[in-house]
This record gives structure tokens, C-alpha cells and sequence, in this order.
């Protein structure tokens, strides 16, 4: 698998977890407000696969977790294999994922190799295409939820509140997603490196805190597990 960045240890991306973060280049989605822009469009680092191999070997029982992130670890025809070894070595396993393919996340259940996956649901289904690039689609996303809400698996769904979400959007959303475990609304951060053509969205002023309960509060009535 390629890696091209690496979080030697995080508290915050591993529910309940101290991991690690891989992040893998490429993505087949395209939001203007992507953090991670130069692995989806590089130019992107490519990280000594035996440097990774040993430091996850040292770090075996002092790290709990592995988080998978990228953009896409989907899209790596090796990620099943990365991941067994991983598991191997007795770390517990997370994989981010934009949810597009849920073929792959059907193949990965069946192993029971992750032990907590994150998908994102960015825009309502009709707006799709508009806010992750031409070819998304929200019904690959919505299925990919639904694998893993019937094969009983621990995940969450995540949301991030972009200044553009409008309220009622919010709740569109809210309502195409089955209930979910877990729905948790992230705050909008302005990314580094941006399109220039998407300068007046990514500069727009974010929600609130104070707003963002109040969308959270809104949500509720049809994601009752919601969280900031
Ligand atoms: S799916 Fe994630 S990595 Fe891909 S473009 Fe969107 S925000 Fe970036």
C-alpha cells in the first residue's frame, strides 16, 4: 500500500483509541473544501514501505490503533492485505473512507479486518456531483452505510459543516441516512491549499459553535445519536 504521510500518534482520530494515521494518496472525489489537496491532485511524498513496516513493528503495543486515511484507502488494490498484516501485529484497525465504494467495504467485512470504519456523507444525494466532483454519488455512500449498519460493525457517519450546508440540507441529509450508530457533525476549517477557483466558498465564515448545536439539535429528530 502507498503511504504518503504517516501521524506517529493522535488521540483524537481513534475513538477511545492512542493510534496512528496513514494517509494514502488519491481520491476519486474532488470537495473544494478538501484538507488533504495534494494527495488527491499531488504532487504527493511516497514514504519507505519498510520504514512503515518497522516503525508499526516498534510501535506494536504502545499504539492501540491504526487509522487508514487518505485521501481514498479504497481505491488501494492492496489495502485487504496491508490491513492483515497490520492485524497481525495486533493493532486495532480504522479505516476513513468517502464511502464510494462500497464493493470494496463489502469484501473488507467479510475479513472482520477493521474494527471501526468512518464514512463521510458530504451533501445531499442530488448534490453529489456538485460538491465532491463530477461521478460522485451519493447512493454508492448510502449503500456502504447500509453494509455495514446490517453486518452489526462499530462506525460512524461524519458531516462536515461547510459554511454553504444550508439548515434544511442538513436535514435532507439527515433523513436519506438510515439511523446511524453514531452521526457526528465536524466544525469547518479552511483548507491551506484550495482550487483557485473555489476562493469565496473556502473563505466564507464557518458555523458557530453556538450554530452547530443548533443544526445538532435540529438533526436530532432524525439522528437521534448525533454528536459534535
Ligand atoms: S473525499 Fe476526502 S480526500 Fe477525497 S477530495 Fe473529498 S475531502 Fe479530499
Amino acid at each position: 500500500m502507498t503511504v504518503s504521510g504517516i501521524v506517529k500518534s493522535s488521540l483524537i482520530d481513534f475513538p477511545g483509541l492512542v493510534s496512528c494515521v496513514l494517509f494514502v494518496p488519491g481520491c476519486n472525489y474532488d470537495c473544494f473544501y478538501c484538507h488533504n489537496r495534494a494527495l488527491v491532485d499531488g504532487p504527493y511524498e511516497v514514504l519507505n514501505p519498510v520504514y512503515i513496516r518497522e516503525f508499526l513493528e516498534k510501535r506494536a503495543g504502545l499504539l492501540d490503533g491504526v487509522v487508514i486515511s487518505g485521501g481514498e484507502p479504497t481505491l488501494q488494490p492492496d489495502l485487504k492485505q496491508f490491513a492483515q498484516t497490520v492485524k497481525g501485529l495486533g493493532y486495532k484497525l480504522k479505516l476513513d473512507t468517502n464511502g464510494s465504494r462500497p464493493e470494496v467495504v463489502k469484501e473488507l467485512l467479510k475479513e472482520r479486518l477493521f474494527d471501526y470504519y468512518a464514512v463521510d456523507y458530504k451533501a445531499p444525494g442530488a448534490e453529489y456531483p456538485r460538491i465532491c466532483g463530477a461521478g460522485a454519488r451519493a447512493d454508492k455512500v448510502l449503500e456502504t452505510v447500509r453494509l455495514l449498519l446490517d453486518s452489526g460493525a462499530d462506525f460512524e457517519v461524519r458531516t462536515t459543516v461547510y459554511p454553504q450546508l444550508r439548515e434544511e440540507e442538513l436535514v435532507t441529509m439527515a433523513r436519506e441516512l438510515p439511523v446511524v450508530p453514531r452521526y457526528v457533525l465536524n466544525h469547518y476549517r479552511k483548507p491551506e491549499k484550495y482550487k483557485s477557483r473555489d476562493r469565496l466558498k473556502v473563505e466564507a465564515p464557518p458555523y458557530t459553535q453556538a450554530q452547530i448545536e443548533a443544526l445538532a439539535e435540529t438533526v436530532k429528530k432524525y439522528q437521534p445519536n448525533v454528536k459534535l
